[in-house]
């Protein structure tokens, strides 16, 4: 929805006006040029000028405590996302910091969360290891106790944002003879401990992620969330956000179901398709009037409309099913130019069709794959029954 066709009450007609002039002062070109360049999906300077103007506090607290009123928040989330804010790092810190609030000690609450509200500490998840992480509670990296302290082992895949974070939201395993769910425990690992070392990935779409080593890392006790071996407890709000099996807002002020940025990368790539395949040659000929063009991006509108329609768990696989289907096919119609990505002289549609084909099947893996929310849905929401990977028993004669 774009606001500024909205009738609004006069505060917020004011506070949208405030809004697009901060976002288009910080937010500029040469903001969304380096965020594709090094694929951080975070900027320091944004970041520490949305803390400082008091927006990262407004949007983490609900309005009973001084934050957003609801149709405040809807127009600022709309807003960040039409100027491309870069989003993941404040996404993960937002959500741990909720954990933090939960489950810290007060002093690690006092310390961290005027920092959180700065910008000046950033948080990031360390959840997934190099062995698997669709089942994170498989977790093989060890914290050991040491008196007052816990010694950390291990190594810990795709820890996205961790080389511009503070502390990473730590899974460990404290009792590896125990039953999975009851052998975890959660820190708030400082990054700058001894014995981190961080490492860049670049993913097929260009962004960055790392992975993260752990050797004899020392933690103080203080930094421990929730109980020793009662880290699921810890674990499973953040884990319901992420997986988007958050209820929908009566009001309507709230995206149907999470990954609608990315959805919008679709979204634009197919209006862009459009614009061009509509344009005439210097014959007067226009794609579009082709019945078999005309058809494949009509289906395309038809898929897109009803995967952004689609909520919660539902939208989240139809988003990122239909973003997978639809790339290819939108590449197709533009022909061999839409293989050139963004900025490249002669792309078909200055690479948003090739972008969004990249970048599709990540939105289909991270936070949970689709197979994984595929038997979810089969089994908590249809009720088809836990799946079972074993063999079939064999027959006895
Ligand atoms: C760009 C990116 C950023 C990421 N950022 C983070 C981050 O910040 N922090 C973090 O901790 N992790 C992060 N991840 C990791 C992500 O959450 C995992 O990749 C994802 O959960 C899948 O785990 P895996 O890669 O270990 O695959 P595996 O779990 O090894 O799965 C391999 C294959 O088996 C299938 N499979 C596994 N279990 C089942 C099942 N029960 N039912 C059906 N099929 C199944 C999967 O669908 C997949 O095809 C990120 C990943 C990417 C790509």
């Amino acid at each position: 929805m774009d606001f500024s066709r909205v009738e609004l009450a006069d505060d917020d007609r004011a506070f949208f006006d405030e809004a697009r002039s901060f976002l288009a002062t910080h937010v500029t070109d040469e903001v969304r040029r380096r965020d594709r360049e090094t694929g951080d999906n975070f900027d320091e300077g944004v970041h520490l000028a949305l803390g400082a103007a008091g927006y990262l506090e407004k949007e983490w607290k609900p309005s009973s405590d001084g934050g957003f009123s609801r149709v405040q928040r809807r127009i600022w989330e709309l807003e960040k996302r039409r100027v491309h804010v870069p989003w993941v790092t404040w996404g993960t810190t937002s959500m741990v910091a909720r954990s933090v609030e939960k489950f810290g000690k007060p002093e690690l609450v006092a310390d961290v969360m005027p920092k959180v509200f700065s910008g000046h500490v950033r948080l990031c998840l360390g959840y997934t290891e190099p062995e698997g992480g669709s089942d994170i509670a498989t977790c093989k990296t060890r914290a050991v106790r040491d008196g007052d302290s816990w010694v950390i082992n291990g190594s810990k895949m795709f820890t996205t944002g961790a080389h511009k974070c503070q502390y990473v939201f730590l899974i460990t395993n404290t009792d590896p003879e125990a039953r999975k769910h009851k052998s975890l425990t959660m820190f708030l690992v400082p990054l700058d401990l001894p014995g981190i070392e961080i490492q860049g990935i670049r993913t097929v779409d260009g962004d960055r992620t790392n992975i993260v080593y752990y050797s004899d890392v020392r933690v103080d006790d203080k930094y421990r969330l929730g109980d020793v071996n009662g880290g699921w407890t810890v674990l499973r709000e953040p884990l319901n956000v992420e997986h988007g099996a958050v209820a929908a807002a009566p009001d309507g002020l709230q995206d149907n179901s999470i990954m609608m940025h990315q959805a919008g990368f679709m979204a634009t790539a197919l209006d862009k398709a459009v614009v061009r395949l509509a344009q005439p040659d210097p014959n007067g000929h226009r794609p579009i009037d082709d019945k078999s063009v005309a058809y494949r991006l009509g289906r395309s509108f038809a898929r897109i409309e009803a995967a952004l329609s689609a909520s919660s768990i539902f939208g989240r696989v139809a988003n990122a099913q239909t973003m997978r289907d639809i790339s290819p096919e939108l590449m197709d119609l533009h022909g061999a130019a839409a293989a050139l990505p963004f900025g490249a002289d002669g792309a078909a549609d200055d690479g948003s069709a090739e972008y969004s084909y990249r970048f599709a099947p990540l939105v289909g893996i991270y936070g949970g794959t689709l197979e994984v929310f595929r038997n979810m849905i089969a089994q908590h929401v249809l009720g088809l029954g836990k799946p079972s990977y074993a063999p079939p028993a064999a027959k006895v004669s």
